[in-house]
């Protein structure tokens, strides 16, 4: 049975050094789970190669996907897992010529525009940041826009996966933030980073080449000044990767960077994958004590704990979270403090949602605009109590988002 933790790890359990540290890279793992779909491209026993396409259409974005080492397909399955349980994985085992790859081999190499255009049209690249893909943004704007922001911003404590690129890998964001301008065509560039990294002291860049790293402090997540401004577009900075790499390599971009902490950590980093890569082998090449009690699949805020360590990360993991202890799980036990109110950048009451959920109590959901909670978590991570609010409330969210549309087709209806 999956356990699921509540969010909220707080961080007094969570001291880690991997911001400091160069990012580490792996890329000669035994094997990795792609994501695929029904429309899956090669058969099992079937040698793939690196960057070969291995899937269309995978939903809900409706992305391909791409073999990320050398190696022989050999089983589709699926995982025992409330988060995975409607996603169907090929397993590829290493043919064991995967070697790890310099990444300054990418340092000042120049790429043309059709070579951007390929990128963006073939690579399944995806925007994390609204999680549209780069080329349905790209067709939205057939005239340019005028700004575009480079979301950098690692929106949980102690997660430095984006931020780490910026202070290590300056060369390839800076040719990549240059070829998401050329693409859109963009008068103004900046960086956005979030400004506050939990007690960590750090000295961001305040320029990447010319473009300026700009640190937002209040607004969270930063993405939220997208609702109206139509001159700016947004990408994460995963996505300008992604661009810059599979033009300037003519296949698709097939790794991914994660942090990896926790107190059972032995070190903690920033870590370069092929996408697939189970969590198990990552904890393994980093190291980890004897006893670990808890495992997190993403950040302190939003990740969600897993038995199963041959899960796999993918694209959007930002962290993988190791403890010591068992953390604890849901309680149910308000104590009245208001802070889950205080931290809502919405402005919602979390709790009422929360209690108005359990009972079943659609009306008071509607007044209390349910539907407008972001799922960014705060509420959870704030609560002494340790509610999984935002688990209820995203809920509550679809019930009513659900309801709402069935009222719309039933008027049109009529
Ligand atoms: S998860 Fe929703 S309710 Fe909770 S703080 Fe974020 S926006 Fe507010
Ligand atoms: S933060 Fe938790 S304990 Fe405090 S009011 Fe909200 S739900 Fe209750």
């Amino acid at each position: 049975m999956q356990k699921v933790t509540n969010r909220g790890i707080h961080l007094s359990q969570f001291k880690e050094p991997a911001i400091s540290a160069p990012i580490k890279s792996i890329s000669n793992v035994n094997c990795v789970y792609l994501p695929v779909s029904d429309d899956i491209c090669v058969s099992v026993s079937q040698n793939i190669k690196k960057g070969d396409l291995v899937s269309n259409e995978i939903l809900p974005e409706h992305i391909a996907s791409f073999a990320s080492i050398n190696g022989k397909a050999v089983a589709v399955r699926k995982f025992n897992c409330e988060k995975f349980k409607d996603k169907m994985f090929l397993k590829v085992e290493t043919d064991g010529t995967n070697q790890n790859e310099n990444i300054d081999r990418f340092n000042g190499r120049e790429v043309t525009d059709s070579d951007l255009y390929f990128a963006v049209n073939c690579c399944g690249i995806i925007n994390l940041t609204d999680k549209k893909t780069l080329k349905s943004i790209y067709e939205s704007y057939p005239d340019g826009v005028k700004n575009v922001v480079i979301d950098a911003v690692d929106d949980e404590p102690y997660v430095s996966s984006k931020i780490s690129q910026l202070l290590f890998r300056k060369n390839q964001v800076e040719s990549a933030v240059d070829a998401v301008q050329r693409l859109f065509r963009a008068q103004n560039v900046e960086i956005a980073v979030y400004g506050k990294n939990g007690d960590v002291s750090i000295k961001l860049p305040s320029k990447i080449g010319k473009y300026p790293v700009t640190a937002y402090n209040k607004t969270y997540p930063v993405s939220r000044a997208m609702k109206s401004d139509e001159d700016t577009v947004y990408i994460c900075l995963s996505a300008a990767m992604s661009l810059y790499y599979a033009a300037a390599d003519k296949k698709a971009w097939t790794s991914t960077i994660v942090t990896v902490a926790g107190d059972a950590v032995l070190e903690p980093c920033n870590i370069e994958v092929p996408i697939g890569t189970s969590i198990g082998d990552i904890l393994s090449f980093c190291g980890v004590k004897k006893n670990v009690g808890t495992v997190v699949l993403g950040g302190c805020m939003t990740g969600y704990s897993v038995d199963i360590l041959d899960i796999p990360v993918l694209k959007s993991t930002k962290a993988i979270l190791a403890f010591e202890s068992e953390l604890k799980y849901t309680s149910d036990e308000c104590i009245g403090c208001g802070r889950c109110v205080d931290v809502c950048p919405e402005n919602l009451l979390p709790y009422y949602i929360y209690r108005y959920y359990l009972e079943d109590n659609k009306e008071r959901l509607y007044k209390l605009s349910a539907d407008k909670c972001i799922e960014c978590g705060c509420c959870s991570y704030i609560c002494p109590a340790k509610i999984d609010l935002r688990q209820y409330i995203r809920n509550s969210r679809r019930a009513l988002l659900k309801e709402m549309r069935q009222n719309e087709e039933d008027t049109k209806a009529n």
